[in-house]
């Protein structure tokens, strides 16, 4: 144990350290801004544009790959690294500073304490260059939504349980995937005019694509509720022959009559035979017991298995999945696919879907 004496010249001589440090941080940032404005003055010769989103994303993309270890954690690599980025730009504009109020973004749910959105959106502002900031509101009525968007000038929001249903008859405007689900979990407010989206949909779609085509496949879709319903429409859509299986019969046929497939009861399972096999239940997610929907007797080798939970991101159903041979896909993939098409209709850019799913894993698991 030091002694008060001791401890106090230990921080003497560690701050000595930390201004050398910072000296040099100093220095090397003056040549760093000094690079870039030599950047800005080329680009303003050749007429080039500025804001190279492509180039700003492949930094920090690098920069996150390169801190793999130490005292420096991914979301306050890039907390130091925005503004630099964003003062290096500054310097390319030649002083020309863009001095507007960030748009405001929004997470609403009930309970939404745990959601990982306002992370993963921030991270994407941040990586982009967006200048807009995401936050997390409690909501216990879905006109809540609506008032606080138009009232506080929200420009965006990302809805999630339980208003997903709710919220729908009370926005100005309905994309045609959103009315045809019957769900809403993104809403885009341009100028006081409120419109819908479902990016669910999107989000299992571009999961599965980006590994299987799915025209003509068959997909055993384990789940009647509302992430069952987006993901059997946007399998169809794209090709997919759909069949729900589900505990509840009478929702698993209403589901199946509605969109024109089949319908197989939850103790067939291990008779039935598909391509791709999708647990749309919360079976298996945490902290409820490490339980899998899926009879094992039920995974053939060579099929792809993707389950729809992602706290844990391996559930027992993708552990099992992939000991009898099948290719797995977890439910972080919908989670930010879903998220990467929200900031896509909120912003109007491409989503930097890595330094995203980086984000996420990362607090995945930070949070264990
Ligand atoms: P939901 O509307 O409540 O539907 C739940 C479905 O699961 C129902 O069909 C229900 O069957 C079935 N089910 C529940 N417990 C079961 C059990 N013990 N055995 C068999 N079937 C059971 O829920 P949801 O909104 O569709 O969400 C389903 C899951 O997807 C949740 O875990 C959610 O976290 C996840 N999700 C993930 C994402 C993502 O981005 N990865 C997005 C949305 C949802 P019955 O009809 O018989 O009750």
């Amino acid at each position: 144990m030091p002694t008060e004496s001791t401890a106090k010249i230990r921080i003497t001589d560690l701050r000595e350290r930390i201004n050398v440090i910072d000296a040099q941080i100093l220095e090397r940032l003056k040549e760093r801004l000094s690079a870039a404005r030599k950047i800005g003055q080329l680009k303003a010769a050749s007429d080039a544009s500025v804001l190279d989103t492509g180039r700003e994303v492949e930094v920090l993309t690098r920069l996150l790959a390169e801190n793999l270890s130490g005292e420096l954690g991914n979301f306050d690599l890039l907390k130091i690294y925005r503004p630099i980025i964003s003062a290096a730009r500054d310097l390319q504009h030649q002083g020309k500073r863009h001095a507007d109020p960030p748009s405001l973004y929004a997470v609403f749910g009930n309970p939404i304490g745990h959601s990982l959105s306002p992370l993963m959106h921030t991270a994407a502002f941040w990586a982009t260059g967006y200048n807009g900031t995401c936050f997390a509101v409690e909501a216990t009525e879905s006109q809540q939504i609506v008032n606080g968007m138009k009232t506080i000038g929200i420009r965006g929001a990302s809805v999630t349980i339980p208003h997903k249903t709710a919220v729908l008859p009370l926005l100005d405007e309905i994309d045609d995937q959103a009315g045809k689900i019957g769900a809403v979990n993104t809403v885009l407010n341009q100028s006081g005019v409120t419109k819908g989206f479902n990016t669910d949909c999107d989000g299992v779609v571009s999961a599965l694509t980006a590994v299987a085509d799915l025209a003509g496949k068959s997909v055993l879709l384990v789940g009647a509720g509302g992430a069952a319903r987006a993901a059997a429409f946007g399998i169809q859509s794209a090709g997919g022959r759909v069949t729900i299986c589900n505990r509840t019969a009478d929702k698993g046929e209403r589901l199946a009559l509605e969109l024109d497939c089949e319908f197989e009861p939850l103790d067939k399972l291990p008779l039935l035979e598909s391509e791709i096999l999708i647990n749309a239940t919360p079976v298996g997610m945490a902290p409820g017991p490490d339980a899998s929907v899926v009879p094992e007797n039920a995974l053939r080798n060579g099929m792809l298995v993707m389950d729809l939970v992602y706290t844990p991101l391996r559930t027992r159903l993708l552990r099992e999945a992939a000991a009898a041979g099948c290719e797995t896909i977890d439910g972080c993939e919908m989670f930010i696919h879903q998220g990467a098409r929200q900031f896509e209709i909120w912003t109007g850019l491409a989503a930097p879907v890595e330094i995203m799913r980086l984000f996420v894993h990362a607090a995945l698991a930070k949070n264990g």
